[in-house]
């Protein structure tokens, strides 16, 4: 192997397979390096060390970089909620099989560090993240998507005592992982509005939020204040999702409403944010989802109800692409 070679083969590693193959003429070494998604640092950071690796290459007198931003940038939606139970979790993990199953390069990071429940959601508790470099790599879930937990890093009820700046610290490393082509994070929000979410929010600035609420009156009061977190911070509210809308009888599918029908559209128009969709109480969602087989991987049935709404979250983010 020439030196050249062997400096191509480790650019592939310096980069992240971020480079093109190096050309050599007249003393000068030339490539292209994407850097899309790399924050003006990491990029001259990474531009220092091909230069200092080229300038060993013997003949080589001079480096041209040229940079390109081929890769999409990665864009985050949080997926929240003002308090918890009220099916967040769900939500995150059946939107994220529902984009991907509409073509969407998408990741899923559950940000719930106090409770998190993804791993076992997307059937990957077996499966343990490696770190390459300091950065953390994700793990392929079965149905193919992308995924950390901090199920997958420490034992459960292990992060309960963790506050403020270490829990901050340990959602960081979720969300900037090595998540190669994914184009769309959806974050499961830890639940409530205090001082780790507002924080998360202002250091990853998601590009919208997806407000997660049950019909109760109670609930809603909770998603209100989810709402003002985001608005605080300038990140627009996608629109709101009402769970456990209505019981779906497991015999013979009829529908009946303690709560009441429409309160969470009616308070979503109050609050000036589209409406989403609704998802009823139904068993099966929760035996399903459970058991890390999540109904959004159908096409019909409920799978058609987490559709209906990962098409509008889709639509929303392409009337935002560029943004
Ligand atoms: P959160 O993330 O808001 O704390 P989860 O997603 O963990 O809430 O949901 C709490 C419980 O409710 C879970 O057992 C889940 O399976 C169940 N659940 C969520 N949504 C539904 C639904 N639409 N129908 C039936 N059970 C649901």
């Amino acid at each position: 192997m020439t030196q050249l070679e062997d400096f191509a083969a480790r650019l592939k590693t310096l980069t992240d397979g971020r480079a093109s193959a190096p050309r050599l003429k007249d003393g000068v070494m030339s490539l292209a390096l994407d850097v899309a998604g790399l924050s003006p640092e990491q990029r001259d950071a990474v531009a220092a060390a091909i230069r200092e690796g080229g300038l060993a290459v013997p003949g080589v007198d001079d480096v041209r970089i040229a940079m390109t931003a081929e890769r999409k940038p990665l864009r985050i939606v949080a997926v929240a909620s003002g308090k918890g139970g009220v099916g967040k979790s769900t939500l995150s993990a059946n939107l994220a099989v529902a984009l991907r199953r509409l073509g969407v390069k998408v990741g899923l990071v559950d940000a719930d560090i106090y409770g998190p429940s993804q791993a076992r959601l997307m059937a990957s508790e077996d499966r343990k993240p490696q770190a390459r470099d300091k950065q953390l790599i994700p793990v392929q879930s079965p149905l193919g998507i992308p995924m950390l937990s901090m199920g997958h890093l420490v034992e459960p009820g292990k992060a309960l005592a963790w506050r403020g700046p270490m829990a901050g610290n340990a959602l960081a490393q979720l969300i900037e992982a090595d998540w190669g082509d994914v184009e769309l994070l959806i974050v499961d929000m830890p639940p409530g509005t205090g001082d780790v979410q507002l924080s998360m929010v202002q250091k990853h600035k998601p590009v919208g939020a997806v407000i997660v609420s049950t019909p109760q009156d109670l609930a809603l009061i909770d998603a209100v204040r989810a709402v003002s977190l985001f608005e605080q911070t300038q990140v627009p509210i996608i629109g709101l999702v009402e769970n456990m809308a209505g019981y779906a009888c497991p015999h013979c599918g009829e529908m009946s409403d303690p709560f009441g029908q429409g309160g969470a559209e009616a308070a979503a128009g109050e609050m000036g944010m589209p409406f989403l969709g609704r998802i009823p109480l139904a068993i099966d969602i929760r035996r399903r989802s459970d058991a890390g087989d999540p109904p959004a991987a159908d096409a019909d049935g409920y799978g058609a109800t987490f559709r209906a709404i990962a098409e509008k979250v889709a639509a929303w983010l392409e009337g935002r692409a560029g943004s």
